[in-house]
């Protein structure tokens, strides 16, 4: 019998500062912004957040700096990563709360199976599935993951691996049910298995278990090859300190067009001096390392970071011919290698905007 949702976006999300979620979900506390309180008539509205520790020159310089790799062309993922949190987080939040998405083909034989929150992705190798993260509880990957599989044809037992980005429940969330009910191999990085552990044995959602079969990654570029799929994974803390991203190939289902896809598993920002300057470092080494490697489509774990709710609705509407030759537009998740490494250079600087939001100093 399936279980009702239990823990839906809304309620995860009010839990976010007690458990650890991605910070861009923290819509009160996070570094310290205050809020303008409305009074009377609008006291219902949303508040715009202030930052009264802001070193505003440094805002300015960051957020400019940002905009320059920007451009025109990655302008909508700049404004949103580098202002939110200062224009409106509860708005920003809201666009994030309950909502349900349409399990998609992105690529060939790479779907999405998330929801509006937050991103679970399932990669049929050929050779059985990879799930790139969990979604945030039993329930969602009960209600949300294995349906999505089973619309294409399914189901739990073909899942080989579960890849965690990082120790926040909102990626780790289904992996215990995942693997209790599949035993598939468990594949996180050593430091997003030392704070799992570390989680109280009442901890909800559970983390999965270090189990005889499970991977720890200790090793910066390591690779994972299931059938026709190799995962190279590399070591990106800062979001967390276990957060780990990946380089896959994908290939475009119209056109027959083979690239490589970055995953960056974790954007959003941290709380700390120390790892908020890890994290803008950590993402120069990535706009680096993708471009010499000519990563041009975007996947994240996130809506709010690769817009894939509005390149679902888009993709439904790509027309190519049949022998993919010409389409009506371009495959909504692919760009360019320069593009690609611009959006992870202004997302650095948007990293250091958000610090100097915080008042912090960094050291790198
Ligand atoms: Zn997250
Ligand atoms: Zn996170």
């Amino acid at each position: 019998m399936k279980t009702v949702l239990a823990t839906t976006a809304a309620a995860a999300l009010a839990l976010a500062g007690a458990v650890g979620a991605c910070p861009e979900h923290d819509s009160d506390g996070h570094l310290e912004a205050r809020q303008a309180k409305a009074t009377g008539a609008l006291a219902g509205y949303f508040d715009y957040d202030v930052y009264p520790k802001a070193q505003a020159e440094n805002v300015t310089k960051y957020i400019a700096a940002a905009k320059a790799y920007a451009r025109d062309d990655v302008y909508p993922y700049y404004a949103r990563d580098c202002n939110f949190y200062s224009a409106n987080t509860k708005l920003d939040s809201a666009g994030n709360h309950d909502g349900l998405a349409p399990a998609t083909e992105v690529f060939k034989d790479f779907y999405f199976v998330g929801l509006s929150s937050w991103t679970a992705w399932a990669y049929d190798t050929g050779d059985g599935l990879i799930i790139y993260d969990t979604l945030a509880s039993a329930a969602e990957a009960e209600n949300i993951i294995l349906p999505g599989l089973a619309k294409f044809g399914f189901t739990g037992k073909d899942i080989k691996y579960v890849f965690i980005s990082h120790e926040h429940f909102d990626h780790y969330g289904g992996a215990k049910y995942l693997q209790d009910n599949f035993d598939p191999i468990i594949v996180a990085s050593k430091d997003t298995w030392a704070a799992m552990e570390k989680l109280p044995a009442t901890a909800d959602p559970a983390p999965p278990v270090r189990n005889a079969k499970a991977i720890t990654v200790t090793k910066d570029g390591s690779e994972i090859t299931l059938g026709n799929v190799t995962t190279t994974m590399y070591l990106t803390p800062g979001h967390t300190n276990g957060t780990m991203s990946y380089i896959l190939p994908v290939t475009d289902s119209q056109t027959g067009e083979k690239m490589l896809a970055g995953m960056y598993g974790g954007s959003g920002a941290s709380s700390t001096a120390w790892s908020l300057g890890v994290q803008a470092t950590q993402l120069v080494r990535w706009a680096d390392l993708s471009r010499k490697k000519g990563v041009k489509a975007f996947v994240s774990n996130h809506h709010s970071r690769d817009h894939s709710l509005y390149h679902i609705e888009e993709y439904a509407h790509r027309v190519c011919d049949p022998k993919g030759r010409h389409c009506n537009f371009a495959h909504p998740w692919v760009h360019t290698p320069d593009w690609y490494y611009r959006w992870a250079m202004m997302g650095s600087y948007c990293i250091r905007a958000q610090a100097a939001r915080g008042g912090f100093i960094l050291s790198q």
